[in-house]
């Protein structure tokens, strides 16, 4: 009796003790971030941030270098590297092939249209005057949009947002904003709220799938007219021109001017009632201090980061691109592009900090893809660099001896939206013919075109029947069955193609090469500590580091590799 009484006594005492053991674990663990800020700067190369450093301030990209992690070898594994493939990746942790957005711009075999990563003509934007102006736009994927209707349902698997929904039952508050409609639907996900800019209207904007009529603090922020504050001024020069490692170079001959926007500084922003002003505000630093003003608005009227609910914010700086596009990474306008994204950041740090505290804020920055130096440049520099022009293969004497071949006169090229070929199905069925073989025969003739590394069928794709290359393995990664073109093809490094709406820019990003899919990931606040690390990861693997750290369950397509380092904090 005595002795079984001890014994039960231990097993008390070891059994509370393992409890209370068990209970700090679990506190510890249980801590969570009040918002979760996932930031994404479109086209930010990997190396752009550290390159720039020396006339940068405290509070932005310094702060992340010296309080975050920092990872300095990031490279998406997919082939094409553009705005609405990279977005998804980063909110679902999925590949391409499997997340579905695998371009800007695919064919619908349905309409027989080239379609808009995310048109849905069930949902259209709640503000008048806001739709796409075909005049001034010069997107060449948002042109291609054949109406004003925006959603996420394209998306064919569940961000980590959504995952944040449903663990919470739908009390956690999720949120997207960008300049651009692809940069905030994404990571908005498909529970989320989603805004954007118009550049026809000035004003930030939703469409009826999420909401039926603007939020009150929306109307009030589109009411301040904030943008037109820029109007009848420039885009000046933030520090001594002396100081700039572009500062003799402000006028290179690759550089492009739009619509008067010019090559050189000051950039005017022209008059209020400009058609052209919301275009010239988003190609400057200007359409991100806009992101981050109406970001702001957002972040006080939501109450985001208040209670114990986590919430989720994701903001995607546009101006970056852009002003790649236009004047290329190496030029006085991207680095002083760069600058005023560091003070935009420090801004925002410092608001989050006052608002939230940074110690209760998970910060992860990436981006959608990096980009390519311009092939000018690139020339002057002694580097061999080309565009390649898609809109002569239907012509070349290789695919007019194909057409003769299989008996096809008309166009056998539907359409070419890079990277992807789209063959005419009608006129190959009509004829009875082998569309594989086609597509092989094709591929096998735009392979023998200067500047092409890669031309390669579905069909091959389908079948796997390829070796284990680094470009093979990344058109499979790109590889969506459903919506793929016929051929994709992958261009030689340092080769672009020279389209944007018919105007050759400076520099263009899309392909496979190392300069594409660089980008840098970096997870600060929430009491993280410096570090670098540079090890090869995935920007795919954040969304299942984000899930691990809130124990939800992974998104349905996410198969990257969790950051043990964040992890380990
Ligand atoms: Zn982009």
């Amino acid at each position: 009796m005595k002795i079984s009484l001890t014994i039960n006594l231990k097993q008390a005492i070891a059994f509370s003790l393992g409890l209370f053991l068990a209970n700090i674990t679990f506190a510890q663990k249980s801590e969570k971030p009040k918002l979760i800020l996932q930031i994404t700067v479109d086209q930010l190369r990997g190396d752009l941030p550290t390159k720039f450093i020396k006339n940068m301030g405290e509070g932005g990209f310094r702060y992340l270098m010296q309080n975050g992690v920092w990872y300095n070898n990031a490279h998406y594994g997919h082939a094409n590297t553009e705005t609405v493939v990279g977005h998804t990746t980063l909110a679902t942790g999925a590949d391409p092939a499997v997340h579905g957005m695998i371009s800007n711009v695919w064919l619908n075999r349905e309409t027989g249209k080239l379609s808009y990563n995310i048109e849905d003509t069930n949902y259209h934007i709640l503000s008048e005057g806001s739709d796409v102006d075909e005049d001034t736009e010069l997107d060449s994927s948002q042109k291609l949009a054949s109406t004003d209707g925006r959603s996420p349902s394209n998306i064919m698997v569940t961000t980590f947002s959504d995952e944040l929904t449903l663990t919470t039952n739908g009390k956690a508050k999720i949120f997207g904003v960008s300049v651009k409609d692809r940069g905030a639907v994404t990571l908005a996900g498909h529970t989320g709220k989603a805004f954007w800019f118009s550049k026809n209207s000035n004003e930030f904007i939703t469409s009826s799938y999420y909401y039926d009529k603007n939020p009150q603090w929306v109307n009030r922020w589109n009411k301040s007219k904030k943008p037109l504050q820029y109007s009848n001024k420039a885009w000046e020069l933030s520090i001594d021109q002396s100081k700039y490692m572009f500062g003799k170079q402000d006028d290179q001959p690759w550089e492009v001017d739009v619509a008067g926007f010019g090559t050189t500084f000051p950039h005017q922003y022209g008059a209020a009632d400009s058609k052209y002003l919301g275009n010239f505000l988003i190609y400057s630093p200007a359409g991100d201090e806009l992101t981050l003003d109406f970001s702001k608005a957002l972040i006080v009227a939501e109450d985001l980061g208040k209670d114990d609910v986590t919430d989720f914010l994701a903001i995607s700086f546009s101006s970056t691109d852009y002003v790649g596009h236009l004047f290329g990474p190496s030029s006085l306008e991207a680095e002083d592009n760069m600058l005023r994204l560091d003070k935009t950041l420090a801004d925002l740090f410092s608001f989050i900090d006052e608002h939230i505290g940074l110690e209760n804020t998970l910060i992860v920055l990436s981006a959608d893809h990096g980009g390519p130096e311009a092939p000018g440049y690139l020339k002057s520099m002694g580097i061999e660099s080309g565009y390649v022009s898609p809109e002569k293969w239907d012509k070349e004497p290789a695919i007019k001896n194909l057409k003769a071949e299989f008996g096809i006169g008309q166009e056998l090229i539907l359409d070419f939206f890079p990277p992807y070929i789209y063959l005419n199905h009608k006129i190959i069925e009509e004829k009875k013919l082998d569309l594989a073989a086609i597509q092989l025969a094709i591929a096998k003739e735009l392979m023998k075109t200067k500047g092409i590394a890669l031309a390669v069928s579905s069909e091959a794709l389908q079948n796997n029947n390829m070796p284990d290359t680094y470009l093979y393995n990344k058109a499979l990664k790109n590889f969506n069955y459903k919506r793929s073109g016929d051929i994709l093809i992958l261009l030689s490094p340092q080769y672009f193609f020279n389209d944007f709406d018919g105007e050759i820019v400076a520099a263009n990003h899309g392909g496979p090469w190392m300069y594409d899919s660089y980008v840098p990931v970096v997870f600060a606040g929430w009491n993280f500590k410096g570090q670098q690390i540079s090890r090869r990861i995935d920007p795919k693997d954040i969304a299942i580091t984000l899930s691990i750290i809130m124990n939800t369950k992974t998104p349905s397509g996410a198969d990257g590799e969790v950051l043990i380092e964040i992890i380990n904090k």
